[in-house]
This record gives C-alpha cells, structure tokens and sequence, in this order.
C-alpha cells in the first residue's frame, strides 16, 4: 500500500574501508568468528579468515579509505534498529532536531530509527509528513522512518488520513506520548489499518488510573509523598487492545513495556496468535522505582520505572520472545525544563547513546542473557515495522556496529551528540563502546578513540 520508500535520509558516500581482523557476530546468519571483512562501494563484499586480506593494491592504507585493525577483538556487529525515539522536529528544535537526534542514535550503534509523531504541529497530516521526510533526506546522518499519528493532533477524537499517510511512507501509526483513550476509536483504526496497512504502536496508559501521576505507585511513591501510577494503568490497557487487534485481526506493537502485568498480557495475546508485538526500554531493564529516591528528574519517565519484580518480568519476557525487541524512547528535554521540581518535570529519558552500553554492563556481564540475544532484540524492531533486519551478509549494504566490549566510560562524560543531556544513566560507569557505524553502506559516526591505521 506505502508507495513511497519507508525509510529517508542517511550519508550519502558509501563507505570503502577493510576491517581486519575483527570478531564478526550475527545471530541470524550464525557467524561468530574473527574475519576480515571487505567494504566496498557501501557493500559488504568479502569475508576471510583473519589477516588475509590486504589493502586495495597490496598495500596497507592504499585503496580503501580506512583500514580498521580490530586485533581480534572488536565486535562487529549488525546495526542496532530503535523503533521508537524522539526527534522533536518539527517544533521543539532545542531540544533535538533531526541531525543531532540521528546523530546520536548512530554514536550509539543505531543504522535506523522510527520517529514520533508529537511534535509541534503534530505529524498528522501528508503535507507535514512529505515536508518532514524531505528535510529528512538531507539532514539525517542514518535512515530515518516515520510514525504518524493514529488521531488528529493526538486529541483521541478523529482519525488522521491513514490511507493518505501511508501513500507519503507512513510505517504505521502511533499517538505515543498519549494512549488511544476510546475502545471504540482503537476499533475503527483498526478497521482502516484492514484497507491500508501500517502497524498500529500503542503508548498504553489509561488516564483515568495514571491521573497526571509523577512515579510507579508503591513505597517509594509513598515515601517520597509523590502522587503514584498503578501498573494497571498499563497493563488493562494492554489487555484490552491486545483483545480488540484480535477481535478485528488487527497488528499492534506495544510500546514501552514496564511491568509484569503487561507482559503477562502480551504473552496471553500471543499465546491466543494475536497479531502483537512488544518493546522494552533499557531504562525499563535497568532501574527500579528505587532510583527515584534521589528525586533526579532524568529518573522521570512514562510509562515510569516499577519494581525489580517487575524488571526481572520484563528481563524474563525479553530472554524468551514475548518482548520482541529493544526501544529507546530516546526523550529529549532541555535542561532548564527538567531542572524543575520533580512533580513538574516532563517525562522522558534520553537513552540512545547509552543504551548497548547500559545493556551490556546490565544484562550481559551480570550473566542475565548473552551477547548474542542482546544483539537479536537490538535489531527486532525493523522486521515488526516490516523492514529488513540488519544483519552482516555478502553483496547487502552494509548496516555494522563496531563495538570494544572492554571499553569502560562514564556515560556523558564527553557530553553527549543530543542536543540534551537529560539522560538516566548519565555519570554512571558502562562497559562497552561503540566505535564505528556503518548505516545503509555509508559511515554515519566514527568514536573519537578510534585509531585507524593507515589513511
Ligand atoms: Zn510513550
Ligand atoms: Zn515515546
């Protein structure tokens, strides 16, 4: 039905360069082995055993722009795909904007992202998504798709122009920052998804539970005298329009899972082959309600941070398959509104430049789930907006992440490529560094400590 290229934008110069001896892991394809790997015109086009391959001309540094010495032990890895992030444009440029947001989401290994549609006007109509995706083409630094949204200006009461949208690129369509409140307005998305295709995300809060709450509703809320979101807030709503996609065999995807509830829910869904799918955040994955005793308003997010009981759920649903993937809901502010009291402080995390990082230390080194399943859920989200899954194969235009698994920094150190810093990690130690990416055959983003050998 989407007549138009799902994805827009990117560097243009495809990338020449040889990777030597780098430790090359896809999960899809199975390859988990040191090799050279060839880059040529954008595409990968060879791959041999380690230090057989030679420069272009015979020499080191002749032919290929780069050559990279990984010794055996750097990681290349299939790009990362984030389904979910905010990019601000149009209208809250000061906090990010389509450069820096994609900037960002390639310094931490990300090759694509889906963007969201509340901004300023929101994306609703195909006049704004044609002059977004335009600006797009020239202004991103990696493939960039788009959400509309599923109601006009977001406010729940008329549906945009699917069709229309769809024919301008629309992936499918969200209202994420505010959940499709009426049952009934869900239904009729769904009847119109059945004529022009496109999943339906779905930010699932129901606002007669949340009220305009500030944290997860428990002790922590209780002690800090802080108004409290049940996780029924999340997961009624999970239930509910995981059993209306089914009564209208609609697809849904389920955005930032956050507690054990929903993802019973999802599982339940799934287990009656629904046609739904489901993300986590890092944030999610990493912190507890706990981390809000600080008050640090970067803690501050929606749906917000629950119990461990919840994390270790949500750990559980990604390691077996009910979470599909891994999204950011990279959510920048700008420093002067989060550096409010915590009440008044908007929701959201940034989180694309930390998140392999955040995961690997969190989730890897603990021994929670492996590499190889990071990297798989990393990836998930393009085949559930129905585009290719990165992966490292022969003659494909090449989406790689080249990581140091031993590198340690403080996250935000350096500052950060994101127009805002309000990140939840930020000034605590990880492990594992993005170097290099290579997004849609082009070098999207090259790590300051990348030493390359050869010119
Ligand atoms: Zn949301
Ligand atoms: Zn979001």
């Amino acid at each position: 039905m989407s007549t138009a290229e799902p994805l827009v934008g990117g560097r243009k110069t495809p990338a020449d360069l040889l990777l030597r001896d780098v430790h090359v892991l896809d999960p899809r394809t199975g390859i988990d082995a040191r090799h050279d790997v060839r880059v040529l015109d954008g595409k990968v086009v060879e791959l041999a055993e380690p230090g057989s391959l030679q420069g272009a001309g015979g020499g080191e540094g002749t032919g290929e722009d780069e050559l990279v010495d990984g010794a055996g032990r750097l990681r290349l890895l299939p790009a990362f795909f984030d389904p979910h992030v905010h990019l601000r444009t149009p209208g809250q440029e000061h906090k990010e904007d389509l450069d820096s947001g994609t900037r960002a989401a390639a310094a931490g290994g990300f090759g694509a992202v889906i963007a969201m549609p509340n901004t300023d006007p929101v994306l609703d109509s195909a006049p704004l998504l044609r002059s977004l995706r335009d600006a797009a083409a020239r202004e991103t630094c990696i493939p960039v798709g788009f959400l509309p949204a599923i109601t006009r200006g977001l406010a729940g009461e008329q549906l945009s122009e699917m069709a229309e949208l769809r024919r301008e690129g629309a992936l499918g369509f969200t209202d994420d920052g505010k959940p499709v409140t009426s049952a009934g307005m869900l239904r009729k998305a769904l009847q119109y998804q059945r004529l022009c295709g496109g999943v339906l995300a779905l930010h699932e809060e129901d606002p007669t539970l949340s009220r305009g709450g500030s944290m997860h509703e428990g002790a922590v809320s209780a002690a800090l005298g802080l108004s409290g979101i049940p996780t029924i807030a999340e997961s009624t709503m999970v239930a509910r329009d995981a059993a209306l996609a089914g009564y209208e065999d609609g697809r849904v995807h389920f955005q930032h899972l956050s507690c054990a509830a929903s993802v019973d829910a999802v599982a339940d869904a799934k287990a009656r082959g629904w046609r739904v799918s489901a993300e986590v955040c890092p944030h999610h994955l990493l912190l507890t309600d706990e981390d809000v005793r600080g008050m640090n308003t970067s803690m501050k997010m929606h749906p917000p941070l629950a119990t461990e009981a919840d994390r270790m759920a949500l750990i559980e649903g990604l390691r077996n398959g009910t979470i599909d993937c891994v999204a950011t809901d990279h959510a920048p502010h700008a420093r002067n509104e989060k550096e409010v009291p915590f009440e008044q402080a908007p929701m959201g995390s940034t989180g694309l430049e930390t998140a392999f990082a955040a995961l690997y230390t969190g989730l890897v080194l603990t021994g929670l789930i492996d590499l190889s399943l990071l990297v798989e859920r990393m990836t998930g989200g393009a085949k559930l907006f129905e585009l290719p899954t990165p992966t490292i194969a022969l003659d494909a235009p090449a989406n790689l992440t080249l990581v140091d698994l031993d590198a340690i920094w403080v996250a935000g150190e350096h500052g950060w490529e994101s127009r805002s810093e309000n990140c939840c990690f930020a000034g605590r130690e990880i492990q594992g560094r993005v170097l290099m990416t290579i997004a849609a055959g082009a070098i999207a983003h090259r790590d300051r400590t990348l030493s390359l050998v050869g010119a």
